[in-house]
């Protein structure tokens, strides 16, 4: 299947083109046709699906499409998403796939400053993208109108939800009008999310294109049992060993994750956190350094991290497993997206087995589990060596099975399973740069 069959127009094909897509991801497959006849969708994606464009492209062909008597150009299409990350990465999708288009678009978030925002509103826009609480403070301050909007997206709807966006959602879905398109997308279905789908779809498409809840299959996972108080060891040295060159680090808090940017900092790992205590400058300078090498490590929170658009990211790292389950699929859709490989690694210690429960029975699989030499756990780890899929692979390659099911990798080329000197891993790698 190409974009040409999927009925959409030069303009766009253009665009897709140079974006470099020469196939229709599955749900763009399905989600494309659907809203260019202008139906609702209810469609459950992972991300790197490449929902985005499912849902860009026919919104942007639709209303370049349609005339409007819309004289102020008030927003014709709202797109509500969870962070600023996200929307700012949607209103790149938006100009980028309509680059041959005459659509205005903008994205409001909060965390800066209002007046630039209103200013851009009153000169006009088309599509707008946002977070809901500041497009709600714009609503309540008269300085967007909402009234003519056609076509509304709802994505990561199950995030918005958990952020406790639900009643600026229905604020602002009070001020649309009731005829509309709507497009809601979200990883998981919950009852909420239900509920809300009832409420505001009318005989929707529904679109299921990941089995729901599963991590998506490119995604090579595995668990290294270790000490809590080593984790941080550990990790530097898997850096270092591999010599992986981008990785997205998970932590639960804020400030566990500011500690770990400066303690990896220390290891000669150059690292920054992003999360939402920081200054959206901040966050967006943080991103781009990633992006761009300037920074090896990025340390993330989940909310922080959602929406976060790094392609081919290699390497996802749980630094310590979510509190809930879902998140940790979230987290390592951060890797192997729209196809490719990725490989995500949690450093697990004896008090978040669990938390490793809960996962491997929302994924319905058990992970595989890969003492690394060196640093293996002293506190009781119970299912350590009762993994019935261990896939670890040691670094250098080769597997070493221990007695049952676990294996142990030896991080060194040593024999013994010494403890191997702090940076020992580093300098390796270091040496094969
Ligand atoms: P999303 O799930 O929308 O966040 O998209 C994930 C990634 O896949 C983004 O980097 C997109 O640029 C990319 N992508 C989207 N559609 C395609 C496609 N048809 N072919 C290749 N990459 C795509």
């Amino acid at each position: 299947m190409t974009f040409q069959t999927l009925g959409l127009t030069t303009d766009l094909l253009r665009a897709v083109a140079e974006e470099g897509y020469t196939e229709p991801t599955p749900i763009q497959q399905q989600a494309i046709p659907a809203a260019l006849q202008g139906r609702d969708i209810l469609a459950s994606a992972q991300t790197g699906t490449g929902k985005t464009a499912g849902f860009t492209l026919p919104l942007l062909q639709r209303l370049s499409a349609s005339k409007t008597a819309n004289g102020r150009r008030s927003p014709r299409a709202l797109i509500l998403t969870p962070t600023r990350e996200l929307a700012a990465q949607i209103g790149d999708s938006v100009r980028a796939y309509g680059k041959y288009l005459s659509l205005r678009s903008t994205v409001i978030y909060g965390g800066v400053g209002m007046e630039p925002q209103v200013q851009t509103l009153r000169k006009g826009i088309d599509i707008l993208v946002g977070t809901p609480g500041r497009l709600l403070d714009h609503v309540t301050q008269r300085t967007l109108d909402l009234s003519q909007v056609e076509i509304l997206v709802l994505d990561e709807c199950d995030r918005m939800l958990d952020m406790g966006f639900i009643h600026d959602i229905r604020k602002i879905l009070a001020k649309l009008p009731v005829e509309r398109q709507t497009l809601m997308f979200s990883a998981t279905f919950s009852k909420p999310i239900q509920t809300l789908a009832n409420t505001l779809l009318d005989s929707p498409v529904l679109i299921e294109v990941a089995p729901r809840n599963t991590a998506a299959e490119q995604v090579e996972q595995v668990v290294h049992p270790v000490d809590r108080d080593r984790k941080r060891e550990l990790l530097s040295y898997l850096i270092g060993f591999h010599n992986w060159r981008q990785v997205l680090v998970f932590t639960r808090t804020k400030h566990g994750a500011n500690r770990l940017a400066e303690q990896l900092a220390k290891d000669g790992l150059k690292s920054t956190a992003i999360h939402g205590n920081k200054t959206q400058a901040a966050r967006t300078r943080a991103l781009n350094d990633f992006k761009q090498g300037k920074v090896r490590v990025l340390v993330a929170t989940d909310v922080a991290s959602r929406g976060l658009d790094i392609d081919q990211l290699p390497h996802v790292v749980n630094f310590e497993l979510p509190n809930v389950p879902e998140d940790y699929v979230h987290r390592i859709g951060r890797t192997g997206r729209a196809g490719n490989e990725g490989r995500a690694v949690s450093l697990v210690c004896a008090d978040e087995y669990p938390l490793l429960k809960d996962i491997e029975r929302l994924l319905k699989q058990t992970l595989p589990q890969d003492v690394v030499v060196g640093y293996e756990p002293t506190s009781t780890t119970p299912s350590v060596g009762t993994s019935s899929a261990n896939q670890g692979r040691s670094p250098h390659g080769g597997r070493q099975k221990t007695g049952g099911s676990g294996s142990v990798s030896s991080p060194t080329r040593q024999k013994s399973g010494g403890r191997p000197r702090r940076d020992r891993g580093r300098t390796q790698a270091e040496g094969r740069r």
